[in-house]
């Protein structure tokens, strides 16, 4: 590269892991500042990072390049009336809230946490608790501009360009650097949300609790409790909520749009790995079954509580040892839930492979994303500490259980997926493959998870 080139384009080598910290790998960082300084061609293969807040290696590149674009920030258009935000793609969820929300506009769709981009959102079309009502991110996303190899920035939509559109909403960032985002924010009356808890005794109370219209609400989601056995095999408490209206607030709440800034707890080294053992966490499971399911009052909590609990306190991630985790994601269908689900947590409580926090949602039906995770039935998350090789060989067990009851796999999570297995778990991959190599033929977009699962490989 020429000497003028400024010091943010410059390539800085650096190790970096994704949110899991396993694996890591080194790769040159560069930081465009302005959307005319993303310029792919630039570089060798690169890919596109955002928070780097997806668990395993899909914002890595070992070798190649790494474009940062937590500084393309910028919000570009706001409709008041309509909701449709048009921001760059570096923006965070975390901004969004801090501008948007004060004025009355949530997030029409937010994963677990607030730190994560909008670009990162639509090439993982990362879903909510309310999946089930209102779709995954990209299906709240109008049009998204995207930078392909050749340099060349194209908008499109659903209705434009629809193609491209689909194959990089879910394209875990192989198709170009997306550099601005048009989505949706709803109109809300406050920062709270009113939410019910619900115990239910095994599996199959859970599903019938998250399939129920009666205990339905906006937003919906189970916590499991994955080392229970026998007959409280899948048990877990079902957590329910909805904006708060203003006439739902206690009157103290003087200001139901603005939420008071708290301080954050902070976990500063790698727990010793053995804190996090079965015996701990089949405790903490125990009573975070009896503490949760023990709240039979709905109650008034505000947003961050409720969406973003882990938020709350810094590096968190720290607290599965130096090793890191892996956070195992599936979607099994309908029909297939109930055996599949059980078929893995029964593995689960075998192996005693206990997961510290453990998620069951329910989906509604999958978008047009041609590599989107979210496909209808329940998706279940489990973390699990790097320990031991033979975790590698009981994951790659679970992949058969998925894989027979049709079921697959989430890309943001994962690290270690068969290549042939993701092709059987992912039956438009061929599809997206063709649209991958007609507006990227030299394969200039990589990471190190589209070199595992083989993409690319002619
Ligand atoms: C605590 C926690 C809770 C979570 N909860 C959920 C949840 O409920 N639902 C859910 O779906 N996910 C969830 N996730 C995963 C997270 O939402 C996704 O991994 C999301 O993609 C992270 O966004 P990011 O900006 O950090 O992206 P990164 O991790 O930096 O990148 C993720 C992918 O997006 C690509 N990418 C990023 N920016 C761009 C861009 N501008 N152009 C093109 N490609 C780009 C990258 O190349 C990579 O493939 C959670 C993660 C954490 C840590």
């Amino acid at each position: 590269m020429s000497t003028k080139t400024p010091a943010r384009l410059q390539k800085d080598f650096k190790e970096i892991s994704g949110w899991g910290r396993y694996p890591r790998s080194s790769a040159a960082i560069v930081s465009p500042e302005t959307i005319e300084e993303v310029e792919p061609s630039s570089y060798e293969s690169m890919i596109a990072r955002g928070q780097g807040r997806s668990y395993g290696n899909a914002a890595m590149n070992e070798g190649g390049v790494v474009m940062m674009t937590e500084k393309l920030d910028r919000t570009i258009s706001f409709d008041e009336r309509t909701g449709w935000l048009t921001a760059e793609a570096g923006m965070t969820l975390a901004e969004v809230f801090q501008k948007f929300l004060p004025r009355g506009w949530f997030p029409s769709v937010t994963p677990g946490t607030r730190f994560v981009s909008l670009g990162g959102c639509v090439a993982a079309d990362i879903h909510g608790k309310n999946h089930h009502h209102d779709g995954t991110f990209g299906a709240n996303t109008r049009e998204i501009e995207i930078v392909l190899a050749d340099g060349s920035r194209v908008r499109s939509s659903p209705e434009k360009n629809s193609e491209l559109f689909w194959a990089t909403v879910g394209g875990m960032g192989l198709t170009g650097i997306i550099t601005e985002v048009t989505y949706r924010l709803v109109p809300v009356e406050s920062a709270y949300v009113v939410v019910r808890h619900d115990k239910a005794r095994d599996l199959d109370a859970s599903l019938s609790l998250l399939e129920g219209e009666e205990w339905d609400d906006r937003y919906t989601v189970a916590w499991i409790d994955c080392l229970a056995k026998g007959r409280a095999l899948g048990r877990s408490v079902l957590m329910r909520g909805h904006h708060a209206q203003a006439a739902e607030l206690s009157r103290k709440i003087k200001e139901p749009l603005l939420l008071k800034e708290r301080g954050k707890l902070n976990l500063p080294f790698d727990l010793p790995q053995w804190v996090l053992n079965s015996l701990t966490i089949s405790a903490f499971n125990q009573f975070y079954y009896l503490w949760q399911g023990a709240k039979r009052e709905p109650f008034v909590t505000d947003y961050a509580t409720f969406f973003h609990p882990l938020d709350s306190i810094n590096n968190w991630n720290r607290m599965y040892g130096r090793r890191g985790f892996i956070q195992y994601q599936c979607v099994l269908p309908p029909v297939e839930s109930l055996e599949g689900l059980r078929k893995l947590l029964e593995e689960l409580a075998r192996e005693r492979r206990a997961s510290f926090l453990a998620v069951l949602k329910r989906f509604g039906p999958q978008n047009q994303g041609l590599l989107s995770f979210p496909m209808e039935g329940y998706t279940l998350a489990l973390d699990m500490p790097v320990s031991d090789a033979g975790l590698f060989r009981f994951l790659d067990r679970l992949d058969e259980i998925v894989l027979g009851h049709g079921g697959r796999v989430y890309l943001a999570k994962d690290t270690r997926v068969k290549a042939e297995t993701f092709r059987r778990m992912y039956p438009k991959f061929s599809e997206w493959e063709k649209i991958k190599r007609k507006v990227d033929p030299e394969n200039h977009f990589q990471s190190d998870l589209a070199r595992m699962l083989e993409i690319g490989k002619q």
